[in-house]
């Protein structure tokens, strides 16, 4: 069997977890939680790196440190995880649906500025398989109508747009390390905080809506309830369990280009020939590999793709249900314009098996039995 997914391991975790267990200190903000902070602060030259649970809280605490109350409308794309959305209509935001560029399959930057009211509050583009968004239309939309931007950087860890890392475009960028994602902790996150004036406040929310963390740097001799928040903190087994992919981000990250670029090669044939369509990534976005999608031609033959690999042992998967067509985002969202692609191409699109340590072998022979599919 060749799995969709396997979470990320170096082969050193037990020996850093057991390091947390016997250090006597399990719970958050210890030595393995401020050594993740160090090392995505002096990879993505953020002001600040806060480790959080997930990156759907990391989503929640840019809420929060955005202000946002009931009515405000926050603009994304449909086609995202639930999170994307959830973390804002939990403070009472209307999500504002735009659709996307069938190439990246990233919000449509031309389409946005259509979607701005007065009650616009934020923008959240999401970095859909670490392939960057037009983060230079996008900022200088929210200049011009002064709305905050949050980036949904959950799959975009260690690639970059126009040179500069994905999560330190906005005010905020919301990492993932849940076990899907290239770096993993399990459940786990980061808010990389790029606006200074957030800091502060970042730090409360994130402690329970205290100033613990002031008191632990001795600026002051008592600490209390000053905000609201939450217990965004991961616990230092998390953590530790983390810590040895980072310091192999590179290697890591080189597997996977690897894996992402003998699929494209080999399955470049039957892009030709018309039968399937392969990623776009754009010149001046270096990408991670996060995943590799097909495209069919529509969802039937998506379907029976996915049994005929299913058949062959191959496990692969769709998604996302576009959030406009969902329960929720029926009852509090609402789409702007025109879904001319974000339905049509998300019933299009098949991930293939990708993860650390996917052997060539197997990528040869996913290919195989596509071309199988496709040449009866
Ligand atoms: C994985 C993912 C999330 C949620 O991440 P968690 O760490 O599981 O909370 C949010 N947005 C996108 C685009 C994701 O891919």
């Amino acid at each position: 069997m060749i799995p969709f997914n396997v979470p990320p391991r170096t082969g050193r975790e037990e020996e850093y977890v057991a390091q947390a267990i016997n250090s006597g200190k399990i719970c958050g903000n210890g030595r393995f939680t401020k050594e993740c902070t160090e090392w995505l602060e002096s990879k993505t030259g953020c002001r600040r790196v806060l480790m959080t649970t997930s990156c759907t809280h990391a989503l929640e605490m840019a809420a929060i440190l955005a202000d946002i109350k009931p009515g405000d409308e926050v603009i994304m794309p449909s086609y995202t995880f639930v999170s994307t959305a959830n973390a804002f209509v939990m403070r009472g935001a209307v999500p504002v649906f735009v659709d996307i560029r069938p190439d990246t399959m990233n919000i449509d930057e031309q389409l946005i500025e259509d979607a701005v009211t007065p009650k616009t509050k934020a923008i959240v583009p999401v970095h859909y398989a670490g392939v960057g968004c037009e983060m230079d239309v996008i900022l200088d939309i929210a200049r011009r109508h002064d709305l905050i931007v949050a980036e949904d950087d959950a799959q975009g860890l260690m690639a970059s747009y126009k040179g500069k890392p994905l999560g330190t475009f906005g005010a905020v960028g919301c990492v993932s390390f849940h076990e899907t994602k290239n770096y993993s902790m399990g459940e786990g996150g980061a808010l990389l905080i790029n606006d200074e004036s957030l800091i502060e406040r970042a730090e409360i929310v994130w402690e329970k809506g205290t100033n613990r963390s002031r008191f632990l740097r001795g600026q002051i001799d008592k600490y209390t309830w000053v905000d609201c928040g939450s217990s965004y903190l991961p616990s230092e087994l998390c953590a530790a369990y983390l810590i040895p992919q980072l310091e192999d981000a590179d290697k890591i990250n080189e597997a996977r280009l690897a894996c992402w670029r003998m699929y494209y090669d080999i399955l470049t044939p039957l892009s030709e020939k018309g039968f399937i369509e392969l990623p776009f990534v754009p010149k001046h976005c270096t990408h991670n590999a996060h995943m590799f999608y097909i495209k069919t031609k529509d969802i039937e033959e998506r379907t029976a793709l996915i049994a005929h690999l299913k058949e062959h042992d191959v496990m692969s998967v769709f998604h996302y249900v576009p959030l406009h067509s969902a329960e929720v985002g029926r009852r509090v969202g609402r789409f702007n314009g025109e879904d001319r692609y974000t339905t049509h191409e998300s019933e299009r699109l098949l991930r293939l098996p990708m993860y650390y340590g996917l052997k060539t072998e197997h990528i040869d022979e996913v290919c195989r039995i596509i071309a199988d599919f496709y040449s009866r």
